[in-house]
């Protein structure tokens, strides 16, 4: 086993000479003159005509310049910046030495999916805006690059046949089951099996993967990265099993008499939220859940689909989340001419990553902000064929410390659109707690669980979006390898 705290404390290198040595060869000045790497990108006009996956990833020089570019800082800060404490300069220092695949292991001992990570954690906000080049007024290190860079190294080792780590213990004879396939279950189930349990993961879709594949497009994480993360998990021995609704086709009760030991729940916040105006019904208004697994996951963006999903020219994406942003992205991918991004806020207040709002400009998506729909308009079969929006103006800051968006009297636009995808938020699938008796529920609909993610039922775990109601993916992963710990104690101690 690898994965336990002192493992990690073994794993920092700080001190070993080589470090030290890599210390001493550039002084910091020099160092800090480096300019931060830029990501190879797809051609705008390009990438709107297809899926390919816009940034490319470093090439090895970019990648050990930007590494040197790193201070070894002795006390970190970019640690406390990640939500699961990634050994960050241990990694990105093996990277500057050429050692990569042990760059990759360190990633791994703290990220079960740093290959997704890399691409989609939103580092801006997290390790790389406590990265020390922030009060020098430099970019940080790009920290997220690099980890994408160690990931995709070691993917492509393993394609070429070096030995991937299955390191794990031996069967200690107990089963669990996972609900949900998302990045909270993966990691789950995978530090469950490296500690010697049997894992079953059922999944109601047809597809395993969670929003990492019928959420998140292509064109930003494709789907062969989230493949090979599966293939790890499979090598570890755990099974998938899908188009299984937890709770609708097996109930908590038959797991339990099926032999398992306990269950988590990861089963994410799939449950779209709308606003409540006039016209939400009309057609061509749907939800961006909808609209992106339709595309992503049953192809309905290919005219020969059974079901295709219409391609409007005039695209309104309500909303300024990395949801809208993937949705008014795939629009102008589907063909839109005008993708515009309505939004109530200011794009100062905007949630989406700073990496994807640029994206979207530089591919010609028009930003609405300060305004919100009020109402939508249809023609004469019933199909959207406009919105009225209320243009806003900011006031006081709201409880999220957000200067809150007011209303300016008297102004209301028209604008003509022939389709909508409201992006405002999701909510907790209720399936699952509504199933299962004495099972404890939050007044927002989330599983209420203890610090060791421990729910009501004690043999019963909860996690990710289902728990949190809608985060991000590293912080999913982090509540399953939380919940993988303290689920296995508790089993080990019971059965001992
Ligand atoms: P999910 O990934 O939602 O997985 C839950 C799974 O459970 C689903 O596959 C669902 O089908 C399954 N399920 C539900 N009910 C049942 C049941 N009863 N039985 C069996 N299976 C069931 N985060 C970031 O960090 N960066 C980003 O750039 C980012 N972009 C995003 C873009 C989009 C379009 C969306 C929707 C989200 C994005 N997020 C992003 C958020 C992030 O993806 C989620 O926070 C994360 O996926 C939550 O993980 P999870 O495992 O809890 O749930
Ligand atoms: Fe390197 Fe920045 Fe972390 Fe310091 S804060 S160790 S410079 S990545």
């Amino acid at each position: 086993m690898k994965q336990n705290d002192n493992d990690i404390h073994a794993a920092d290198t700080r001190d070993s000479s080589w470090r030290a040595e890599l210390r001493a060869a550039m002084p910091a000045k020099e160092r800090t003159a480096i300019p931060r790497a830029a990501m190879p990108q797809l051609d705008p006009a390009y990438r709107i005509t297809c899926n390919e996956e816009v940034n490319r990833g470093l090439d090895e020089e970019q990648a050990v310049a930007e590494a040197t570019r790193c201070l070894d800082c002795p006390d970190p800060q970019c640690v406390t910046g990640c939500p699961v404490n990634i050994d960050i300069p241990g990694f990105i220092k093996n990277i500057q030495r050429g050692e990569t695949l042990e760059a990759a292991a360190i990633l791994k001992r703290t990220s079960a999916l740093p290959a997704v990570c890399g691409r989609v954690c939103p580092q801006e906000r997290q390790c790389e805006s406590r990265c020390i080049y922030n009060k020098m007024k430099r970019p940080p290190v790009a920290i997220g690059y690099l980890e994408r860079f160690a990931a995709d190294t070691e993917r492509r080792a393993l394609a070429d046949g070096a030995h991937p780590d299955i390191d794990k213990a031996a069967p200690n004879g107990l089963r669990v089951a996972v609900a949900g396939s998302g990045p909270c279950a993966l990691s789950f189930a995978g530090d469950m099996a490296r500690r010697g349990f049997e894992v079953d993961v059922f999944e109601a879709l047809h597809e395993i993967g969670g929003v990492l594949k019928y959420g998140i497009p292509e064109f930003r994480l494709p789907n062969a990265v989230v493949d090979s993360e599966l293939d790890n998990l499979r090598r570890l021995g755990v099974r998938f099993h899908t188009d299984i609704v937890i709770g609708k086709t097996l109930s908590y009760d038959d797991l339990i008499e099926r032999g398992y030991s306990g269950l988590f729940v990861a089963s994410g916040a799939g449950l779209p939220r709308f606003m409540g105006i006039p016209g939400e019904n009309f057609i061509g208004v749907m939800s961006s859940n909808e609209y992106l697994t339709r595309i992503n996951l049953m192809g309905a963006g290919s005219p020969d689909a059974a079901t295709p999903v219409a391609r409007g020219r005039r695209v309104a994406v309500i909303g300024g989340g990395n949801t809208a942003m993937d949705s008014v992205r795939t629009a102008r991918r589907m063909g839109a001419e005008r993708a515009m991004i309505v939004y109530r806020r200011s794009l100062a207040e905007m949630p989406a990553r700073i990496e994807e709002v640029e994206h979207a400009k530089e591919e010609g998506v028009e930003f609405l902000t300060l305004c919100n729909p009020v109402e939508y308009l249809a023609d004469e079969n019933g199909r959207v064929c406009a919105m009225r929006v209320q243009r806003m103006e900011l006031g006081q800051p709201d409880a999220s410390g957000r200067r809150s968006p007011v209303p300016i009297p008297g102004a209301i636009d028209e604008i003509e659109v022939d389709e909508v995808i409201v992006s405002v938020g999701v909510s907790p699938n209720p399936l699952i707690p509504d199933s299962i008796s004495g099972l404890e529920v939050t007044n927002r609909g989330t599983i209420a669980v203890d610090g060791n993610l421990r729910s009501s039922i004690p043999l019963i775990f909860a996690g990710g979006d289902i728990v949190r109601g809608g985060a991000t993916v590293i912080l999913a992963m982090g509540d399953g390898r939380r919940a993988a710990a303290a689920m296995a104690a508790q089993l080990l101690e019971q059965n001992k």
